[in-house]
Order: structure tokens, then C-alpha cells, then sequence
């Protein structure tokens, strides 16, 4: 049952009698079910020919079935037989004038074949999949030029044609080929999925279809620096709304001009989207970067951070690249402990994806082999998720212990002063040495406490509670007067900061897990 609506009977003629494939015939007849579209091609052209054959007669009738199709199924003992195992070029039909034989070579047997092979050869886990399909652009012009037609012929018999009636080849090509690639992958296709699997066609033979859109609609082709070519598919749609029926017509007449040669498949690949790691670190060193320290290519420090966490993400999750961010950071000698500093990775297209907790476990046990960090917490979480450990920051408190020298004898009253200041305000400008990095207004933070520990005549430890992201370092030496006030001028001395460990990172998430 080909499902074709009476009154389309003269627009399968039409384009069936041109070089129009009967999948193609069905799309701009408006059938809107998959059903007719999946039979074996062979059978679709038979029940086609019975459908466009008057009463009584056969399709084998000379008179009747279309002149050149008619050729093409008579010529010598043409064989569509054996379809499934032979693509749909036995026999050698011509290449459709509309899906330049989208909807003949690629969607046949051998076809569906080369897209289980790649996908199985590149190693994903995934349990189902989105197919998207990317289509040269001309197949835009010939698809409306074929509308055009069809609407002439709907308007003899007093009907409009939309162009949002007729089937989009996408659609059509969806129909088919879904069914036969879940079949050979053995999980569903769906419209929304964590794994893609993209083919991208093109036809060099046609490519100029689209040019002549470019002297009628000079704003629709304007170049861009991410695209290859003017003649996007967005671009020759805006076109085509704009161009007149008769404007159409004396550039891209009737009918479209049948092809040599099918679609070329120039890439078909897959896709995992991002899985998104957490946890939170500790830093141990004093000459461990948090991010990997390069000047003009050359490296200043041997690892980083986010080296040493990420090397056994990669490894694991077999990851193309990634995304390393965490809430706040330290400096190369600032050593960070407590429950340490939460932070996540974007993995980006990763292959392995489904773990248990004992392996996610096991792999925050391998990054643990470092003496340099230390890592807790390790879990799978939602990009969504992501986000909480960036907001608020500038709210949150952050907990560290100092060692400072002072240039004079410490008295007891000195430090007794800054026992008790609570709640204090400074104002920080960019500091000396990140100005190369982000000059930003002078900014006014919060010591919320703080507590000392005398060590000797020129040496205490000072605990502070703060605002996240105040410059600890230059609240002690006062950084040349860019922070006021400061310890050195709370203490009327000078003074400096020997080490800085940071002791929390009130930022409660990712949420702890028991162990
Ligand atoms: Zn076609």
C-alpha cells in the first residue's frame, strides 16, 4: 500500500516520469507514514507503477508506465531481487533528481552496514543512539522546485500545496534507516540521545545549484569565518522564502537535471556528550601549580593539579579533552587542607561512561598513588550540578593558617589586637602580581576572624575566616599600600607571610559521600 491520497495522482506522474525516485514521489505526495516508505525499493517501484497504471492495465504496459522509467525497469533483465544483500544500484537505477539518492544508496543494507562497523570500531558505550544526518544544500533548491511543480499541479485542480505538507527528505530518511541501524547495533535510535552518531553527505556534481540564490538575495550569503562555504543550509532557506515563484523558475527550470553520481559520505563520526566528574582536593606541596605553569612554551613546573587529577580521568573514561575548574584556586606554594577544595572536570566526548561506585572508587584510589594531592569525594555528577560550585562564591567563607614575620618584637597586646577584630573591612586593589592576569576596581572584602598562635620574638600564626576571594597574601605585607589596612599597619611594623596553607573551602558540594 503506497498510501498516496487520490488527488496527488497527477504530481507522482509528474515527477515519477522525470527522475524522480518513488521515495521521493511518496515525500512530495504528503504520505506521512513510515509504512510505504520502508518496503524494498524493487517493491515500491512495482506497487508505484500499479498506482500510476489506469484501471485494468498493467504496469508493464508500454503506453502507460512512464517513458523513461519505464526503460530503466525493462532494460535487459533488470534485478532488484536479492535488494538486501545488493545495495539498491543493481540494476543500476538513475540517481534520484531530488535526494541525489539519499533515499536509494544510503539507506540500503551495505550502507547500514558501514555505520555499525564505524561505530563499533570507535569503542563507545552507549544505550541508544540519535542519528543526524547532514545534507548538502542544493537538495534544498531541487526539493523546491519539485514543490513549486507539485503545486502547480494541485492548483489545476483547485487545491494548495504547502510546502510544510510535503515529507522533509530527513524525515523520510529517518523512517527507513532507523529501524535497520537498531537492528544492526542492537539499541534504539531516539530523537534525544547522550551518544550521536553524524554522517554528513555531500555532492560536488550539483554544488552550483545553489549559487544563482546568491545574485537574487545578496544579505541571505554573507560570509562567516566558521563556515567553508556562503551557501549554508540556514542561508539557501531564507533564500528560498524570499525568491518569486517566476524568479525561481528562469533560474532553475523544470526539471531538475538527473545526477551521475549518488551523495558522497565525506564524514561519519560519533559522539559522546560531556560526563561531568567532582570532588574535592588536597594539596600537600609547596611547588605544585594548580594548573599547568607554561611561560612562551616552556614548562615552569613539572606537573599541576589538574594534571595529576585528570591524566587517570582521561585514561579511564578514554576522553578526547576536558574542562578543569574548581572553586577558587591557590598559588604554587599554598598548600591546601582540611576537606580540601572542590572541583569538577568536563570530560568531552568520552567513550567509557557507565561505572559503579566501587570503580569510582578505585579510580580516586589511583589518583591518590600521587604524595602531592589528595582527592575525596570522587563522584559522577550532572553539568547542571556544576554550576551550584560556582555560585555564590563570593559569598562563601574561606578558612586559612599563616606563618608571619614581623621586623619588630611581638608583644602580646599586638596580637591580642587582632584576636579580637571581628568582621573586618578591606579594600584590595588588583594585586602586584596577578595584574598582568586581570586588573579589576579596587574591591572591598571581609576578615571575619581571626586567631594567632605566638611562635617566637618575630614569628606568630595567624587563622583567618574570610570572604572567598581575598588576597591573604597581600592583607599581610599590605602590597605596597594596594591593600588597606593590612597586618604590617594593623601592627605598625613591617611584616610578611612565610607560608599559607589553606585550611577549608566552605562550599558544600559535591555532597560527601560516607567512606
Ligand atoms: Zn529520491
Amino acid at each position: 500500500m503506497l498510501l498516496i491520497e487520490e488527488k496527488y495522482r497527477p504530481v507522482a506522474e509528474i515527477l515519477f516520469s522525470t527522475g524522480t525516485c518513488p521515495r521521493c514521489v511518496l515525500r512530495l505526495c504528503c504520505v506521512g507514514f513510515p509504512t510505504p516508505y520502508r518496503l524494498p525499493y524493487k517493491d515500491l517501484m512495482g506497487e508505484l507503477q500499479k498506482f500510476l497504471a489506469p484501471c485494468g492495465e498493467g504496469a508493464d504496459d508500454e503506453d502507460n508506465a512512464p517513458p523513461n522509467k519505464k526503460a530503466r525497469l525493462d532494460d535487459s533483465d533488470t534485478c532488484y531481487a536479492a535488494e538486501e544483500q545488493s545495495p539498491d544500484t543493481s540494476g543500476a537505477p538513475e540517481i534520484c533528481n531530488l535526494c541525489l539518492g539519499i533515499l536509494q544508496h544510503h539507506c540500503n543494507a551495505e550502507f547500514v552496514k558501514k555505520i555499525f562497523h564505524k561505530v563499533h570500531s570507535a569503542g563507545y558505550e552507549f544505550k541508544d543512539f540519535v542519528f543526524s544526518v547532514s545534507l548538502p544544500a542544493q537538495l534544498l533548491v531541487r526539493e523546491h522546485c519539485a514543490w513549486l511543480q507539485a503545486q502547480q499541479e494541485m492548483r489545476k485542480q483547485g487545491r494548495v500545496l504547502e510546502k510544510g505538507d510535503i515529507i522533509q527528505l530527513k524525515e523520510a530518511y529517518k523512517w527507513i534507516i532507523h529501524p535497520k541501524i537498531s537492528d544492526e547495533l542492537g539499541v534504539q535510535a531516539v530523537s534525544k540521545s547522550v551518544f550521536e552518531v553524524g554522517v554528513v553527505f555531500c555532492h560536488q556534481e550539483t554544488d552550483e545549484d545553489c549559487h544563482f540564490l546568491a545574485n537574487v538575495c545578496k544579505d541571505c550569503f554573507k560570509p562567516a569565518r566558521n563556515k567553508q562555504s556562503v551557501f549554508t543550509r540556514m542561508a539557501v532557506v531564507k533564500a528560498l522564502e524570499k525568491i518569486k515563484e517566476e524568479d525561481f523558475w528562469r533560474q532553475f527550470p523544470w526539471p531538475p537535471s538527473s545526477p551521475k553520481t549518488a551523495c558522497d559520505v565525506v564524514d561519519m563520526q560519533c559522539n559522546h556528550a560531556s560526563v561531568f566528574v567532582a570532588g574535592r582536593y588536597n594539596k600537600y606541596s609547596r611547588s605544585l601549580p594548580q594548573t599547568p605553569w607554561v611561560i612562551d612554551g616552556e614548562r615552569k613546573m613539572e606537573s599541576s593539579v589538574e594534571e595529576l587529577i585528570t591524566e587517570q580521568l582521561i585514561s579511564v573514561f578514554r576522553t578526547d579533552s576536558f574542562n578543569f575548574s574548581s572553586s577558587g584556586r591557590e598559588d604554587v606554594d599554598v598548600r591546601t587542607l582540611g576537606k580540601g577544595r572542590p572541583f569538577a572536570v568536563e570530560l568531552v566526548n568520552p567513550h567509557k561512561v557507565q561505572f559503579t561506585k566501587q570503580e569510582v572508587k578505585d579510580l580516586q584510589e589511583k589518583i591518590n598513588s600521587s604524595d602531592k594531592i589528595r582527592v575525596r569525594d570522587l563522584q559522577i555528577v550532572t553539568r547542571e550540578a556544576v554550576s551550584h560550585m560556582k555560585e555564590g562564591e563570593e559569598e562563601k567563607t574561606k578558612c586559612y593558617s599563616a606563618l608571619l614575620w614581623t621586623e619588630k618584637n611581638i608583644k602580646k597586646e599586638d596580637l591580642e589586637l587582632l584576636d579580637n577584630l571581628k568582621e573586618l573591612k578591606i579594600v584590595q586593589k588588583t594585586p602586584l602580581r596577578v595584574l598582568h592576569r586581570r586588573p579589576l576596581a579596587p574591591r572591598t572584602r571581609v576578615i571575619h576572624t581571626m586567631n594567632t598562635k605566638y611562635v617566637d620574638e618575630h614569628h606568630f600564626r595567624l587563622y583567618l575566616k574570610t570572604q572567598a576571594g581575598t588576597y591573604i597574601k597581600e592583607f599581610v605585607h599590605g602590597d605596597f599600600g594596594r591593600t588597606v589596612p593590612n597586618i604590617g599597619l594593623l601592627m605598625k611594623t613591617t611584616a610578611d607571610i612565610l607560608e599559607l596553607d589553606v585550611e577549608s573551602v566552605d562550599v558544600d558540594w559535591p555532597p560527601a559521600l560516607d567512606d
